[in-house]
């Protein structure tokens, strides 16, 4: 079907650096012990600082008792488009998504190693000031938010709205009353609303609960692509609750209740899968209906793996790209080819066709739920939450000419013959 050989034998780069990020390579540290009075918000909890209005992280001496279903965070790209902070995003005027965390002075009880929001951090940051895919999170009355995209109205830059629901006991109910304030005072057909779910905690009947009240789409993060990777990164090995069969479990009400096209997941490339792993979930997950929304790996500060190198960016250009002809192209793993170290060595598309879809450009854009534009133009454009804007992994933006020129360059397709 097609006749593109992009890789041999496995290569360094330019630094002496692997192309990939080999499994042997990505092994997080182990976690430390936290002291008894920084453990399940202690600090937070026992100075009792009543919150009042916005707290911005890192701006208080004591961070306040937030909790939901009260209050949420949200990034910081939606606190500058909700006017909560000032501040610009490098080529971005605002974001599309209203992506809110439940939030809570013990945090999430979860211990995943590439998270800023892992619970191994108590011992040195409160819950509400720690950094998450790159970039702080604001915490805000929830009815303040609704307040302040009623008044927007249709002027609102949000095409969706995303509940994550993190790992606490709480965090089914209140994810049902933060949804029930949205969708009272908010058109769900307006602004939808996905759901990105917290499997562990979770049963059938939630997912039924969460599609009666108006969720419109159901995302599971399993953000590891193998059951190694996740039992390494989410699994006892690092003191988390998470287990590979549940999510999977979760996953199958979703694609029950909630239909083709309206379930999704997270994955995070370049925590030592090979690229043929990736795609082969990727496939999996397009064969239930749904898609993948796929993150390149950036080391966390103050995470497990804040040691490790980021994704290089050739392996990240091969598997986004990989992913947009799996869930939007029609192309399926099996038409593709892999080296040995499971790199792609053929994308299953003939030449012209893959330069077509390379120039388009879109391929290499967040990936997300949809919002307005099309059905693959995420809403969710995370700005630089895998990667600093001076070389962007994922576009918040349409890239320009310039831009599909470098990206180009990354993928390092070999020339066609004349
Ligand atoms: S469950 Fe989610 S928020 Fe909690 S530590 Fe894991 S990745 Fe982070």
């Amino acid at each position: 079907m097609s006749c593109l050989e992009t890789h041999g034998t496995p290569r360094p780069t330019g630094d002496g650096a692997l192309d990939f990020n080999p499994f042997d390579t990505m092994a997080p540290r182990a976690p430390g012990e936290v002291p008894a009075e920084a453990k399940n918000g202690a600090r937070v909890k026992a100075e009792g600082v009543a919150p009042r209005g916005v707290y911005l992280p890192n701006d208080n001496i004591q961070t306040p008792n937030m909790r939901s279903p009260d209050y949420v965070q949200v990034s910081t790209a939606a606190a500058i488009s909700l006017g909560l902070m000032g501040g610009k995003m490098h080529r971005c005027s605002c974001t599309h998504c209203l992506n809110l965390l439940l939030t809570y002075p013990e945090g999430c009880r979860a211990n995943c190693a590439y998270c800023g929001l892992a619970r191994h951090r108590e011992a040195d940051r409160d819950y509400a000031d720690r950094n998450f895919i790159r970039v702080d999170w604001p915490a805000v009355p929830m009815a303040e938010i609704v307040d302040i995209v009623k008044r927007q109205g249709k002027k609102t830059s949000f095409h969706r709205m995303c509940i994550s629901m993190i790992t606490h006991p709480n965090s089914d109910a209140d994810t049902l009353t933060v949804l029930k304030t949205w969708t009272d005072r908010i058109d769900p057909s307006d602004i939808p609303v996905s759901i990105l779910s917290n499997p562990t905690t979770m049963n059938r009947a939630d997912v039924v609960r969460l599609k009666e009240m108006g969720a419109d789409m159901f995302t599971v993060a399993f953000d590891a692509a193998t059951p190694e990777l996740f039992e390494r990164t989410r699994g006892k090995t690092v003191d988390g609750p998470h287990r590979w069969e549940k999510y999977w479990e979760v996953m199958g009400h979703a694609a029950e209740i909630f239909g083709p096209e309206k379930i999704g997941v997270h994955l995070i490339a370049g925590m030592g899968e090979t690229e043929a792993e990736m795609l082969t979930i990727v496939q999996k997950v397009k064969d239930m209906g749904g898609h993948s929304h796929m993150f390149s790996f950036f080391p966390e500060s103050g995470s497990l793996m804040d040691h490790l190198p980021a994704t290089p960016r050739d392996q990240w250009r091969r598997v986004q790209l990989g992913r947009y002809l799996i869930d939007y192209r029609g192309v399926r793993v099996d038409h593709m080819r892999f080296d040995d170290s499971g790199r792609v060595v053929d994308f299953g598309l003939p030449r012209a066709e893959l330069e077509g879809v390379i120039d388009a450009g879109i391929a290499f854009r967040t990936s997300g739920c949809p919002g307005k534009v099309a059905e693959d133009v995420s809403a969710c454009d995370r700005p630089y939450g895998d990667s600093p804007p001076s070389n962007i992994a994922s576009f918040p933006f349409q890239p320009n000419k310039r831009d599909v020129a470098k990206i180009r360059r990354q993928l390092n397709l070999p020339k066609v013959e004349a």
